[in-house]
């Protein structure tokens, strides 16, 4: 197979791009040469100069430029920190955080949660003595609960700030407003892309501060025709690169998320192993928001000679993450998004076509070290006509039931009349005011009651933090607190082996609970506990003992938590009071069997399916709630237990009238006949 590829334009370089060094000859350096290598170094100076003069600067200059992991040095190089102030820099993505920090530790001189730390959900990496501190975004939202001035801060750089992410949005409104009445504070934002005029005009017209980028021509390629799968155009892709084009140079693939990252993995290893002695070697190296970080690092290991370098990544390396040496980007012109609909009161994500402004960030990438090439396995028509320009904000096309509650809960009320930069619609607001009605965060007149106070307590979802606080009613909180740990990992709790998919189903099934997932997933948690914490175990039953640890780690915290708001944990083996508190936090995500054999939503009549990996899938019950829907070719619900419909009105009587909860019974449907899992997929 092959793909035909038609050349269309030329990015062009920029004037500067002699100057930038080789792979090869970067890796001879050392770490204070590579420092004074990057396009900011010379700027150093007027840079510093220019926070001293300005309060509020709008810093722009190209992807891999030195902005993250330079500038805070600069300043706190110049004195910035002294007194024990702190250096803040807000990353729209974990893995940003914590690779930039690391990398920043290693040119400061310092171990990591030292001088220079990070902090990311259920993950503080800190200490007294950090004064550098990278976080994420939705980190330094929270820190504003407890530090409304941000008083042990010299200098906040809000960075990536063109990710236009949910929380840097509402970040923005909030510093904007620290600014005026902390006139010591210094406030950069910092941007990759053009919207340097937009944040300046928000930020009463601050003064921008360019940095010239340096890149090398990039040739764009467009495919001839359609492509109808695209994961397999961009394996052929890679192949069709690495046999043709000369080394060094490294390719980088756009993804959309790590399953993707890791069926192409597979097949790139399979079709390597068949070429091995035949080709020069291929390092295939996958970088996505849940890879472990002792993986994270190993993208930025140098290309051994006479070997490429594959990178798989999600769009994590758009523009928040640089890897030197890629030559070669392939670009299938796809992203995740998450959205949701108000009309059917549906959160979920999915795969999207990328904007043009995307697109072309994608290509830059691979003109940083050498004139590079671009193979977009897309038309060029496409691109034209299919493409938007710029990507939406997240704030446009998300849930704000999260923000509105840490909004309501900083004492901000009047969200209508907040300072965005661009508003969310009037409809969305509405909807999470509603929602967290509903839930009992905020009364009738929109105030945050004492239940909404002690959600905002909790790094999560309103519905977690509510389901957290109703297991005090249900006296089960060590239970539903295991189960909040597990639905946070986010990463996968059991293993597939190919070779050993009976066994590995076998143990899976070993846990399942009648009454759901959640409950199969707390039985995993305990059953680890029972063996106190045993890896061996965890390897016998296919369970992952990383996932594992970091779920005792997040459970932890919460426990802490727990004791803040006061509640005293207590532990039940009663499956209805589990389930009970699971549903008075996740009722808005209840859905019914119809007679047809298909799941509706209660409130919305919207169609969902059950996800086949759920313990619940071979007898589906009438009268489910599910965890979250995730997108794939269908709407799944991931995570179900099984309910009685009479608990919506005692866990939620604002939201359910008994005449929605007709038919309540709670008939279990036969089997799917006929239906395979492939086909339900
Ligand atoms: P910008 O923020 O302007 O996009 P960065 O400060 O992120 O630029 O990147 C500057 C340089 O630092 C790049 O060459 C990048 O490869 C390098 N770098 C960043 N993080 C790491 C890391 N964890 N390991 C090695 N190099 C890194
Ligand atoms: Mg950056």
């Amino acid at each position: 197979e092959k793909i035909d590829f038609i050349q269309a334009l030329q990015m062009p370089g920029t004037s500067e791009q002699q100057k930038e060094l080789s792979a090869a000859e970067k890796k001879k350096m050392t770490l204070d040469e590579t420092r004074k290598s990057l396009p900011v170094y010379a700027f150093r100076d007027a840079f510093i100069e220019a926070v001293r003069e300005h309060q509020v600067l709008i810093i722009e200059g190209e992807t891999g430029s030195g902005k993250t992991t330079q500038l805070p040095q600069y300043l706190y190089e110049a004195g910035f920190c002294e007194g024990g102030k702190r250096i803040g820099c807000t990353q729209p993505r974990r893995v940003a955080a914590m690779s930039v920090a690391a990398r920043v530790a290693e040119e400061v001189g310092t171990k990591i949660g030292s001088t220079v730390g990070y902090s990311i959900r259920f993950e503080d990496c800190t200490s007294e003595k950090t004064l550098i501190k990278y976080m994420t975004d939705g980190m330094l939202l929270r820190e504003f609960l407890n530090e409304p001035d941000l008083s042990s801060y010299s200098v906040m750089m809000i960075d990536e700030a063109h990710e236009r992410t949910l929380h840097t949005d509402i970040l923005f409104g909030l510093v904007k407003d620290i600014a005026r009445f902390r006139k010591d504070m210094k406030l950069l934002i910092s941007s990759a892309t053009l919207d340097a005029e937009k944040f300046s005009t928000f930020f009463d017209d601050a003064p921008i501060f360019r940095i010239p980028g340096r890149r090398f021509p990039v040739d764009i390629y467009y495919t001839k025709a359609p492509e109808a799968d695209y994961l397999d155009a961009a394996m052929v892709s890679v192949l069709q690169i690495h046999l043709t084009q000369p080394l060094p140079g490294d390719i980088l693939v756009f993804l959309t998320g790590q399953e993707e990252i890791e069926t192409v993995m597979e097949s790139l290893i399979e079709r390597t192993k068949q070429l091995a002695g035949k080709v020069k070697e291929l390092i295939i190296l996958p970088i996505y928001a849940n890879l472990p970080s002792d993986m994270q690092a190993k993208i930025f290991e140098p290309t051994p000679p006479n070997a490429r370098k594959v990178i798989l990544a999600t769009n994590i390396a758009e523009t928040s993450v640089t890897i030197d040496g890629i030559c070669y980007v392939i670009d299938p012109g796809f992203s995740k998004q998450n959205s949701f609909d108000a009309r059917s009161g549906v959160e979920h994500l999915h795969v999207v076509t990328i904007s043009k402004a995307a697109a072309n960030q994608r290509a830059g990438r691979a003109g940083r070290t050498g004139p590079g090439k671009c193979f977009r396995l897309y038309t060029a028509w496409a691109y034209q006509h299919e493409l938007e320009d710029q990507p939406i904000p997240e704030i446009q096309r998300v849930n704000l039931g999260n923000v509105v509650l840490m909004l309501k809960s900083l004492g901000i009320h009047d969200l209508v009349h907040f300072d965005f930069l661009d508003a969310p619609p009037q409809e969305t607001l509405v909807i999470a005011l509603e929602q967290l009605y509903a839930l009992g965060a905020l009364n009738h007149r929109g105030e945050l009651t004492k239940l909404g106070r002690r959600m905002a307590e909790f790094p999560c979802d309103p519905c977690m933090s509510k389901m957290i606080i109703a297991s005090e009613k249900y006296a089960c909180s060590e239970e539903i607190v295991t189960i909040a740990s597990m639905l946070s990992v986010n990463a996968a709790v059991f293993y597939r082996p190919k070779a050993m998919v009976i066994h590995a189903d076998s143990a899976r099934k070993g846990f399942w609970s009648p009454a759901g997932d959640h409950l199969s997933l707390m039985n995993v948690y305990n059953k680890w506990k029972e063996t106190d914490f045993n890896m061996q175990w965890c390897m016998e039953n296919f369970v992952q003992h990383r996932t594992m640890k970091k779920a005792r780690d997040i459970r932890d915290q919460l426990m802490a938590l727990l004791e803040r708001v006061e509640i005293e944990p207590k532990s039940s083996d009663d499956s209805i009071a589990i389930r009970k508190a699971i549903t008075a936090g996740y009722f808005y995500n209840c859905s019914k069997l119809d007679n047809s054999g298909h799941y509706k939503t209660v409130k919305h009549k919207h169609t969902v399916q059950p996800h086949p990996n759920s313990c619940l899938f071979e007898e589906l019950p009438r009268w489910v709630v599910y965890y979250e829907l995730v997108f794939t070719s269908k709407e799944f619900m991931r995570e179900m237990i099984t309910i009685e419909p009479l608990w919506l009105l005692e866990v939620a009587p604002h939201y359910y009238k008994q005449r929605e909860l007709e038919d309540a019974t709670n008939k279990k449907m036969p089997k799917q006949k006929g239906k395979s899992k492939a086909e339900l997929e």
